[in-house]
């Protein structure tokens, strides 16, 4: 979803928490009294904690679950998502059968999950439904309509070379503005086009034949299709070569640059851009946003020296990949077999009910998520995990007012950002309005791409207004949790505040190692290296003192260091500048989940042991098993290139090692692996 994508993909930290789950996956302990909590089955007691806490709290559970088939990856977020399909399984089955009146929310959702299993359809339609589309692309014969080609695909989210859509402004947090992005390329990063080792030749190879196999697929003979695959790669090689990579972009300001009429078209003087916001239906943007210069100046050049056949070429597979998983089984099996085989590992694809299901939901979130929050959280839900993130404010509270390397100045503004924060917690006050969306139970390529338009028009209407700030995010049946810092809020969907995460009924040790670290986790990303440049009403504006930025930098080195020293069985290292961020926010979250705890605590009988275990043991084994995860080595491979998240073995290991309560907790003595002393990394 590129709307989404863009206004949160420089900020808002998507965190793949996937929690934990007391009790093991989909298993719960009867015993008198409380339960620990603690999948005692998934521990190996043949490895020491001090040793490799990983492997001590979760051996047993990777020794017992191999990834399954239609899955690159398996552990706690899986099964959660799992059962998350399943509930919203029962739900859209529901609205198929309910004979809801025309236009409401129930026929929408079920209407478009009716298309979505509708296989037989689509194989029937294949790409008719794209022929409006592929007339406009025929149609092009010069600059002018090449570039309204461009436009007339940007509303329907085919970023193709590149995307409109709106953003906040990030110096004036109040206003949206209008904004193009780099785009274009069809693999999930520049890297692919561009690194020079073997296994990403390999890959490269894959893809030409892909690409290939689809120009096949919509009627070239061999020859033509290889043709036309070398001048799509060609192409999507030139917009990746001139592409932000992936650490640059963590840098807000370097997708932060608006012009006037007069400054764009001095940059890309054969990019007409009046004419295409005009195309897109917008009409005197005095500032747009210009996300990446370089990149622009290239397309700039390419309108004047690739040929107009070319364009044409690319263009044509830009509709069909991205419309591919509607268009019937071809298509879809050929798109599984590059972006799921060949890139992850998945061996096969999951069942047509999940994938339908995934789709609705997804396509049209909070249709399904009104639904979804009637049934599966309870008022009761919301209010606890309130006073939760009370308990936590106020340890980082206590943390930040206590911090000896912070000077008063830095200290002040801090405290003033912590009381802003805001919470959006479960699902939102004010739902979105799909009256003006049509979806039956018609084509699924049409619901899609219907789906497409009517959400980017939505996001160009937001356009010099101020800022909505009862808008979501994120959907309240996903399973994430993040912080927003051009916003400065937290958000905390409906779908991550689940048992077995967070069960008001399980021992607090439990709930405040897993829903407690995500929420510190999340809550300390409003004061590093991405928040600490934004304001307390969400401005980019840098309210750390230098000397004390400057202190930080020196702190979050150390988890550079530590994360770099980690490496893949392929000897792969993580990169340490693409995940410190992310590392250090696991780091400080575990630590003020912990202090929130110890608050919680307060005045009370110490808890007893339960299962052989401590209080404190048990606050860092509902952290550990949280992080239970296996997946193939080439899902790992990816997330190790691309994703600012490391793998949970690291992030686990890399935590607790770090943290002197961990090393007391278990009796570790200094000469253990999983003690970090001199080179000890401390935050906050
Ligand atoms: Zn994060």
């Amino acid at each position: 979803m590129r709307t989404l994508n863009r206004a949160v993909a420089l900020a808002f930290a998507v965190c793949l928490f996937a929690l934990l789950a007391p009790g093991g996956v989909g298993r719960t302990q009867s015993r008198p009294g409380v339960a620990s909590g603690i999948d005692t089955t998934g521990l190996d007691r043949g490895v020491k904690p001090c040793e490799d806490f990983y492997r001590f709290a979760n051996g047993g559970w990777i020794a017992k679950n191999a990834i399954p088939a239609d899955a690159s990856s398996w552990g706690t977020p899986q099964v959660m998502r799992d059962r998350n399909l399943e509930q919203l399984h029962t739900i859209l089955e529901a609205a198929v059968k309910s004979k809801a009146a025309k236009g409401t929310n129930e026929q929408k959702i079920g209407d478009y999950y009716y298309s979505v299993m509708d296989t037989a359809a689509q194989d029937s339609a294949g790409l008719k439904p794209l022929a409006p589309w592929f007339k406009r692309i025929d149609e092009v014969n010069d600059a002018k309509t090449l570039q309204s080609a461009f436009a007339y695909l940007a509303t329907y989210n085919v970023d193709s070379p590149f995307g409109v859509g709106s953003r906040q402004d990030l110096k004036n947090s109040r206003l949206v503005i209008a904004d193009v992005s780099q785009s274009g390329i069809s693999m999930p990063d520049r890297d692919y086009y561009l690194k020079d080792d073997d296994k990403s030749k390999t890959i490269r190879e894959q893809y030409v034949k892909h690409v290939a196999k689809n120009f096949a697929l919509m009627g070239d003979d061999a020859a033509k299709a290889d043709a036309d695959a070398k001048i799509v790669i060609d192409i999507e090689t030139r917009l990746a070569r001139v592409s932000l990579g992936r650490i640059e972009q963590r840098n807000p300001m370097s997708s932060y640059h608006p012009m006037t009429a007069e400054e764009r078209k001095a940059l890309t003087p054969h990019l007409d851009w009046e004419a295409y916001l005009q195309d897109c239906g917008l009409r005197d943007v005095a500032a747009l946003n210009i996300g990446q210069p370089t990149f622009f100046k290239e397309v700039d050049a390419m309108i004047v020296d690739t040929p107009l056949a070319n364009w044409k070429t690319y263009l044509r597979w830009r509709v069909v990949n991205y419309a591919s998983g509607t268009l019937g089984t071809a298509f879809a099996q050929e798109y599984f077999d590059f972006n799921n085989r060949t890139l992850t590992g998945a061996k096969e694809q999951p069942p047509l009910w999940k994938r339908a299901v995934s789709a609705t939901s997804f396509r049209l979130g909070e249709a399904v998520g009104q639904v979804y929050v009637k049934r599966y959280f309870p008022p009761i839900a919301k209010q606890q995990i309130k006073e939760i993130i009370a308990n936590l404010k106020a340890a980082l509270r206590d943390r930040i007012q206590q911090l000896d390397w912070m000077s008063e100045p830095t200290r002040k503004q801090a405290l003033a950002k912590l009381d802003a924060i805001a919470e959006k917690i479960g699902y939102p006050d004010k739902w979105t309005d799909y009256s003006k969306l049509e979806i039956d139970r018609g084509s699924y390529t049409l619901n899609f791409l219907r789906v497409q338009h009517w959400s980017l028009e939505r996001d160009l209407e937001k356009i010099s207004k101020p800022v909505d700030h009862d808008e979501w995010l994120a959907s309240p049946q996903t399973i994430n949790a993040g912080y927003v810092p051009f916003r400065n809020e937290i958000i905390f969907p409906a779908a991550i505040l689940q048992p077995p995460l967070f069960d008001p009924a399980a021992d607090a040790a439990l709930n405040y190692g897993c829903v407690g670290a995500i929420i510190g986790h999340e809550l300390t990303h409003g004061f590093d290296d991405q928040g600490g440049q934004f304001d307390a009403e969400g401005n980019f504006k840098r309210w750390w003192t230098p000397e004390d930025y400057g202190k930080f930098q020196a702190r979050t080195q150390c988890i550079e260091n530590e994360y770099n020293a980690f490496a893949l069985d392929d000897g792969t290292h993580v990169k340490g500048k693409l995940v410190k961020g992310e590392a250090t926010a696991d780091l400080g979250g575990l630590k003020i989940a912990w202090l929130a705890y110890q608050k919680s605590l307060a005045g009370k009988p110490r808890p007893a042991d339960i299962d052989g275990f401590t209080p404190e043991q048990r606050f860092f084994l509902g952290f550990a098993q949280a992080w239970k995860a296996t997946a193939t080595p080439q899902a790992e491979l990816l997330q190790t290139n691309t994703d600012p998240h490391p793998l949970p073995r690291f992030r686990l290991n890399g935590t607790v090692a770090n943290m002197p309560e961990f090393f007391k907790a278990f009796a570790c003595g200094e000469a253990d692996k999983m003690v970090h002393t001199k080179d000890r990394c401390e935050i906050w």
